[in-house]
């Protein structure tokens, strides 16, 4: 998809830092962090969120979280991280490229507003 930005971050149109990258998943840094480690764990391929993900993609996604695992791991968050998902309008989410936060290095609160 030519106008998503994250599709372009894939295609290296637009610069990122990168975390982890391989055939099917990208990782990068945050623009804008809201902790200390911010990342940001996507596919390559173009699915707009959560909700738009088919029966098909269902692989993809687990590999995501496993990406997201593994980097926390790497990265050093070993007392804890949170992973977000936000989906939709009301879900808060910006960029419709699905795409997993892995947000660690501080204590989270709870509930998320
Ligand atoms: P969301 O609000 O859940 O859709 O998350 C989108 C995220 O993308 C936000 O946390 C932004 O700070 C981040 N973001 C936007 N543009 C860029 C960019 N060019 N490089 C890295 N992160 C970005
Ligand atoms: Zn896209």
């Amino acid at each position: 998809m030519e106008d998503c930005l994250f599709c372009r971050i894939v295609s290296g149109g637009i610069p990122a830092k990168k975390a982890y990258e391989d055939e099917t998943a990208l990782a990068f840094y945050d623009i804008d962090p809201k902790a200390p480690v911010h990342v940001l764990v996507i596919p390559k391929k173009h699915i707009a969120s959560l909700a738009a993900a088919g029966e098909e993609d269902f692989g993809l996604v687990t590999h995501l979280m496993r990406v997201a695992q593994r980097l926390a791991k790497e990265l050093k968050l070993d007392n804890g991280f949170r992973l977000v998902v936000n989906t939709g309008r009301e879900g808060g989410q910006t960029v419709a490229h699905l795409h997993i936060h892995l947000l660690g290095g501080r204590a989270m609160g709870w509930p998320p507003g």
